[in-house]
């Protein structure tokens, strides 16, 4: 209960742009919020650079769409972000596979997975809606589909990540690890100064995964929905778990019911710990945005979090858990 009063606390006042401890500081750096035709960014976890990238197209009056998919580029390209594009961890054959979506204020969307090779799998998503007729392309096909389009095959094998991959196979047991092992996947919802809404979410997923094994991040409805009459979600986590409650067309669906976006996490988490075994060995998040503006956050366990961005300031703010 602790935890959850703290994060209410936390919940409201990250609204307002606050932390908790930080209020008399941070008060004048949020003047307003909550207003629609606000422009805000949240990502998951904490990744301020993707957030900076992301609210310098807002800043200028870009779409939304753009600010997504430029902000969550950061994350694929960082070679020490291990979850995510160049850097990120193999699965159990030593392949870098990789899953991505995005979706648009009309709900357009576009989607790759298990594609290899491509540094930035998400400006492939972009590429998929708006070029071809379809939603999603897999493995060979959207390889072929990015290198038509001009995209470089690149080696996306890191030292590091071939390193963690030598040392994982001394012993090949796969298990979720909360929060260690899938840590960086990015999510991420961005409301234009025109008021319109549009999310990405890009991974590398599980690592040692099966080869060929895709995951939540790059399933409309999964890992990541917009409507724009109502607000975004995106989610990160095991994606198995969150495939099984399509998580995020969840949270917008109960948001939609009249739910804050702080009230509807909470409930699509409840929905998994009431639903599925083993939960107390998993993580699930999801964070979200309604189309005031308003941001909420919540996961099975402790230590998510995530960063948020509006007039005046980035910032990262505590996720409430229910365990
Ligand atoms: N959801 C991703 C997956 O299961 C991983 C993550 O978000 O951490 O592939």
């Amino acid at each position: 209960m602790t935890n959850r009063r703290k994060f209410i606390a936390q919940a409201i006042l990250g609204g307002l742009g606050l932390s908790v401890g930080q209020q008399g500081k941070a008060a004048s750096r949020w003047p307003i919020s909550g207003l629609a035709s606000e422009p805000a960014v949240i990502s998951t976890w904490n990744n301020v650079a993707a957030n900076r990238k992301a609210w310098k197209v807002l800043k200028k009056g870009g779409r939304a769409l753009d600010a997504v998919e430029q902000g969550v580029r950061v994350a694929e390209a960082n070679p020490e972000d291990m979850s995510v594009g160049y850097g990120g961890r193999p699965d159990r054959d030593g392949k870098v596979t990789l899953d991505a979506c995005i979706m648009d204020e009309e709900g357009n969307c576009g989607s790759v997975c298990f594609l290899q090779d491509i540094k930035h799998p998400i400006s492939v998503a972009r590429l998929v809606m708006e070029k071809t007729p379809h939603v999603m392309l897999a493995g060979e096909g959207a390889l072929q589909f990015a290198l038509e389009n001009g995209f470089e095959r690149e080696n996306l094998l890191t030292e590091d990540a071939r390193k963690s991959w030598e040392e994982w196979k001394k012993e090949s047991h796969y298990q979720p690890v909360i929060n260690i092992e899938n840590h960086d996947t990015i999510g991420m919802l961005a409301i234009g100064q025109d008021g319109n809404l549009s999310g990405a979410c890009t991974t590398s997923g599980a690592a040692f995964k099966m080869h060929g094994r895709v995951g939540d991040s790059p399933i409309i409805g999964a890992g990541l929905y917009v409507d724009n009459e109502v607000g975004g979600a995106v989610a990160t986590g095991l994606g198995e778990a969150v495939i099984k409650t399509a998580g995020s067309f969840l949270v917008v669906e109960l948001m939609r019911q009249g739910m804050s976006p702080q009230a509807a996490c909470e409930e699509a988490v409840r929905r998994i710990t009431r639903k599925q075994k083993g939960y107390e060995d998993f993580q699930v998040a999801f964070l979200a945005i309604n189309r005031e503006g308003k941001a909420g956050a919540y996961s099975i366990h402790k230590g998510f979090m995530y960063a948020l961005s509006r007039q005046g300031g980035h910032e990262v703010v505590d996720a409430g858990h229910f365990i």
